[in-house]
């Protein structure tokens, strides 16, 4: 690849609670799992380290029995878009920006969800890479399939970004600014591989940037990543400094 066909950019982000305002294995759990006292009680046990983040979220996917096709369905009904992601995934469209989720939701939810709230097209033109699904053709019972099984995280994020910048060519003469945006602790490995993370305000991402040191700069909304890339991007990623919150 070269440089004149190289984007401006490349915006990698996490999907629970981050393209969409509720994350849909914890709405899952709550609500047809064991609910949300024991899901705090394991997110805590991540949160201090005496829990991995794979065998926490796969004790919370294993209290749920109902069949997969029936919570895509209710996922359908109660999950929302981040107001400003229409908007933002169609200026990143119009500049050639690429938008790749990196996940550790299950491929199928973050298919069906996408394609209901975004649109046909948008499954074409955001590439996916997350966990999967095993469903039991007999039993109809089902399991998370994680990418990277020896990962504390199930799904590294760091090596997913790495690896896709080398499947696409890029290396360290032509990549172009590289974001990501996320709220979770699984995010965190991740936002060493960028040149600027964006972190949902209020949520446990945050204070793990606190705590780790690691740079960040806040968003609400998609609207908010579009303000903030917009103006890195006219200033050739120059003033990135200048939005980290905990300098
Ligand atoms: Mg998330």
């Amino acid at each position: 690849m070269t440089s004149s066909t190289s984007p401006p950019a490349i915006v990698f982000t996490d999907w629970d609670g981050t393209v969409t305002l509720q994350d849909s294995n914890d709405y899952l759990t709550d609500n047809i799992g064991f609910g949300l006292a024991k899901r705090s009680e394991i997110n805590d046990q991540i949160l201090i380290g005496t829990q991995s983040f794979r065998d926490g979220f796969r004790e919370m996917l294993e209290s749920i029995s109902t069949p997969f096709p029936e919570c895509i369905d209710l996922l359908l009904k109660n999950v929302q878009l981040d107001p400003g992601f229409k908007e933002f995934y169609h200026w990143c469209e119009a500049k050639h920006i690429p938008v790749i989720v990196i996940s550790s939701g299950m491929k199928p939810i973050i298919y069906a969800l996408l394609k209901n709230l975004v649109g046909e097209e948008a499954i074409k033109n955001i590439d996916i890479i997350s966990n999967d699904v095993k469903i039991d053709e007999v039993s109809k019972k089902w399991e998370i399939v994680y990418k990277d099984p020896e990962s504390p995280f199930g799904h590294d994020k760091a090596n997913s970004i790495k690896e896709y910048l080398t499947n696409h060519g890029y290396n360290s003469s032509n990549t172009p600014l590289l974001f990501y945006s996320g709220d979770g602790v699984s995010d965190l490995s991740a936002a060493k591989e960028t040149d600027l993370l964006f972190a949902k305000h209020g949520k446990d991402l945050i204070k793990y940037c606190i705590r780790e040191n690691i740079p960040y700069t806040e968003f609400n909304s998609f609207a908010d990543i579009l303000s903030k890339i917009t103006k890195i991007i006219e200033a050739d990623g120059k003033n990135i400094k200048e939005f980290i919150e905990n300098k």
